[in-house]
Formats: C-alpha cells, structure tokens, sequence
C-alpha cells in the first residue's frame, strides 16, 4: 500500500512517525510546499546568538505520547525555567500577577473585590440552554463580566491569538465544558476531582490552569522536527506543493505544482484547512467549503533583545498578557530568555511579543517599521523598556492559528461525513481536534493506530 502525507509539519511528520513505527517497511511519501519542514514550528538562531522562536514555543510535559515520541526519535527535553509559573496580566495601567494557587485568588489586586466575590458565585451560577456557547457567553454566565474580560478574554489570545466572543467552549475547551456538565460548577468540580487525586495518589492534580511544565529543548522547537525529519529522510520532498487531488478507480492523484502527478492508495492531508480546502476543490466541493470556514486569522511575533546592562531584567517570571478592554497593539509578550535557557546570548535578554490575531488582525500585516513602533510603545507604557532594541526579528504568520468558533463541533461532524464517501482519505491537522502541539501528536498516533491495529511489536495500543 503507498501512503502519500501532504504537510510536513509536526502533524505530518508525526503520522508519517507513527505509522512506520507499527509498520516500519511502509511505503510513504511526504510533500511539503515549502523549502522548509516543520510548519508553524520554526526556530531560528541568530548570528548574536538569540534563540527566536517564530512559531511553537514549547508543549505542556503532561502528555504522555508527545514525551514518548522524543524518546523514540532522540531528542533531550527541557524543562522551562521555575520561575516562568509566574505570569502577569496588565489591566488598568498596570501588571497584576495571576495567582498560582486559587486562595492567592482572594489577594489578588486584577478583580476587584465584587468581581471576586461574583467569582466565588461561580459555585451556584446557573446553567444554559445553549448547545454551543461561546467562550464569552460561558465565562460571563459562570464568573462574571469582570473575571471575562481580565482574565478568560486575554487567556483566549495566549492560546488561539482568538476571540473569545467568538470561540466555542465545547471545542476550545472540552474538559471545562465537561466539567461544567458533569458537576454543574467548575470550582466544586475541581475540589472534587482534586480530592479525588488526592485519594489515589496521582502525581498531576488537576488545577484551574492547564497543568504539566511547559518543555522544549536546547535548541528550540525545531529540534524535534528536523530529528524527525532527519529520520524520515528522502520520503520527504520539500519544495512541492500538491494543487489539486482527483481520484480514479481506487487510487487518489496527487496533482504536483511541477506538473507531476502522483498516485497513491492511502491520502492523509496534514496541510492548514485552508490548503486542504484548495487541494480538494475538484474532488469535493462540499469539503472545500467546510474548510474554508474555518478561520486563520493573521498573526505577527515580534523578537527583540537588549542588552541587560542597559536595560536590567525588565520582569521577572514567564511574561504578561493584555486582555482587548486594554486595546493595546500587543496580545501578550514572553520573555523567552527567563523561561528557557540558551535563547540569547550571555548578558541579553529575549522578549517576544504576538501582534494581531481574530481581533486586531490588520495589526499583524502592518509594515515592518510600524508594527515595530506599536510594540515598542507598548512596551514602554506596560514595561517602562525605553531603550532601543539590539536585535529585532519579525515572524509573519498571514494565516496563523485555525479558530474553533461555534459550530466548529457540527462542522467536524459534516465533514466526517463527506469522508465516508471517499474511502482512504484522511484530513488531520491542527484544525480540527485541538491546536497544541500535544494534540498533534496524540492525533497523528491515533492515525496510525487506526490505519495499523496491530504495531509491528505486536501491541494493539
Ligand atoms: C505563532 C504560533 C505560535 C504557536 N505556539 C504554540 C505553542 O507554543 N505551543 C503549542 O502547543 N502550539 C502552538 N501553536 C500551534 C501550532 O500551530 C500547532 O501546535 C502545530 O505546530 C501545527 O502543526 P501542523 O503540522 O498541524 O500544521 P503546520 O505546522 O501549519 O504544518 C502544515 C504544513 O503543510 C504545508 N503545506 C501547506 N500547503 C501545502 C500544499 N499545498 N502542499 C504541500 N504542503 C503544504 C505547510 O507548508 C506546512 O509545513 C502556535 C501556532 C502559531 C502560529
């Protein structure tokens, strides 16, 4: 059986992995458009020596599959920094720390005093009709305006760079959805699901957070990627795009930008939606439009290092997030130097800030010169940095982050449908069943277990 993949990011890299590991005499070809493999994992070294990440920054250590996947291919995991569990948020001219432990909550200065205590309601707040809520609807019924616009809304731009008006809760956030479901409040939920770990001893409790310890490697996120790649060899082929797909008797045609046409009898697609939506505008239209309504908004990273002499340590722990009532140009900056070791030279410092996203998304295509302007202003109002940067890099994502919104969950199941007429084709990817990099992997593993049952070792799991 020929196995053709089309993306040669984690999700395509990590199928092509998976499904050589349970059967290694596979016979699978990647195609990767671009010159580069990884997709929106893409670190670079600069001749000073900053370590930038332009896409992926790091994965959470609590799934398993994703460590077990860097054991397999050989590369060392590092943990990020202890200290980068400190995080901030700035609201009303100023930077409140999140609070770590939920009876810090009480202290903390982001929610005033009724906005915590609407919080606290949280534990009898009533229920919905509503089958597909969006983040904004749930957060404001379950913990108040306030608590919405401080503390959900930027946490919507850290992960989706989104718009929590406009994201689905069921299929953001599928464990909060359930919880609420389950024990009708998040806050009892937890307490009991925490008394539950308690009881047998489980190493991660469940918290408000998404829990594990962010984790990279030594050099950047590319390092599992270009170890993959390195392994899977010469059936990648970088620098071809596929355009279009037909299909003839039971084999589909892989239509190449050269003009090559490619057969094959298994077709995974682990392209962004909307390249899929174009790859299979002649074989199903349907698809097409599914896809394309998933959207990717534009999203801009702007590195910029200093020298610590001339501009101290700037803040402490892991960065701060800007929540849209602030309307500020940035989404949130890391300070990448703090977090993990290596990312820039001895004596500097590395900040990386998001720029654009689902709600300001005109602010990522800005020129080069004016978005640089707009995060330095916004740098100097929130961090009081006045010096010039000694080293500026920009990523551009023009179509960054693929956007759960409501109706994401009665699109997968349309377009599972539509897949039940076309026998061997697989769509996967980050736009579908999560955007981390864990859910990838896990999505790229269950590929090859639904392909392979049985792995070559014999195991069914
Ligand atoms: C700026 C940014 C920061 C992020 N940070 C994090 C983070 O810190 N942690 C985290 O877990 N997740 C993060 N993410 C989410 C991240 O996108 C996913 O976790 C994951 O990297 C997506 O991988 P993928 O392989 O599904 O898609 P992609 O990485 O987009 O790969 C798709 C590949 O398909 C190729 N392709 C497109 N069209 C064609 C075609 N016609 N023919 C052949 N090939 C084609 C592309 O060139 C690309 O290489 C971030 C995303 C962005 C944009």
């Amino acid at each position: 059986m020929k196995i053709s993949i089309v993306g040669a990011g984690i999700s395509g890299l990590a199928t092509a992995q998976a499904i050589l590991s349970r059967k290694p005499d596979t016979d699978i070809t990647i195609f990767e458009a671009d010159q580069r493999i990884g997709g929106k994992v893409w670190t670079e070294v600069s001749p000073e020596g900053y370590l930038c990440e332009g896409g992926v920054n790091g994965f959470l250590d609590k799934i398993p599959r994703t460590l077990e996947l860097c054991k397999e291919v050989g590369v060392t995991t590092l943990p990020a920094d202890a200290s980068a569990q400190k995080r901030y948020v700035y609201s009303r001219a100023e930077l409140h720390q999140l609070p770590e432990k939920p009876p810090q909550f009480l202290t903390s200065r982001l929610l005033t005093v009724p906005g915590r205590l609407r919080v606290i309601y949280e534990m009898i707040a009533g229920g919905t009709d509503l089958d597909d809520e969006t983040l904004a609807q749930f957060a404001t019924r379950r913990l108040g305006k306030e608590a919405y616009e401080r503390l959900i809304d930027p946490m919507a731009s850290g992960v989706f760079a989104g718009d929590a008006s406009k994201l689905s809760l069921k299929s953001c956030f599928p464990r909060i959805h359930e919880i609420e479901t389950e024990y009708g409040s998040l806050i009892r939920g937890l307490i009991k699901l925490q008394a539950k770990a308690k009881k047998e001893g489980a190493k991660n409790k469940p918290g408000p957070g998404p829990g594990g310890i962010l984790t990279s490697f030594d050099g950047g996120m590319s390092a599992l990627t270009d170890k993959l790649a390195s392994q899977l060899g010469s059936r990648i082929r970088i620098a071809t795009a596929v355009q279009d797909i037909s299909r003839s008797g039971n084999r589909y045609q892989l239509h190449l930008q050269d003009g090559q046409v490619e057969e094959s009898d298994q077709l995974i697609l682990a392209a962004p939606a909307h390249a899929q939506a174009r790859m299979l505008q002649s074989l199903s239209p349907d698809l097409t439009g599914l896809l394309e309504a998933i959207p990717y908004p534009a999203l801009s990273i702007c590195c910029f290092g200093y020298r610590k002499e001339r501009v101290g340590n700037v803040l402490d722990g892991f960065g701060f997030l800007v929540p849209s009532k602030e309307q500020r140009a940035v989404l949130g900056t890391i300070v990448d130097s703090n977090v993990f070791t290596g990312r820039a030279p001895e004596g500097s410092i590395l900040l990386r800030s998001m720029v654009g996203g689902a709600r300001t998304p005109e602010l990522a295509l800005l020129p080069d010169e004016q978005l640089i302007d707009r995060v330095r202003s916004d740098l100097r109002d929130i961090l009081g940095l006045d010096s010039e940067p000694d080293f500026i890099r920009i990523f551009r994502h023009e179509r960054a982050i693929p956007q759960y919104i409501t109706g994401h969950a009665a699109r997968l199941e349309a377009i599972e449908g539509h897949l039940k007429t076309h026998p061997g084709l697989i769509l996967t990817g980050n736009a579908f069943k999560g955007v981390s990099l864990n859910d990838c992997v896990v999505n790229a593993w269950k590929t090859g277990q639904a392909l392979f049952p049985q792995s070559a070792k014999g195991e069914t799991g």
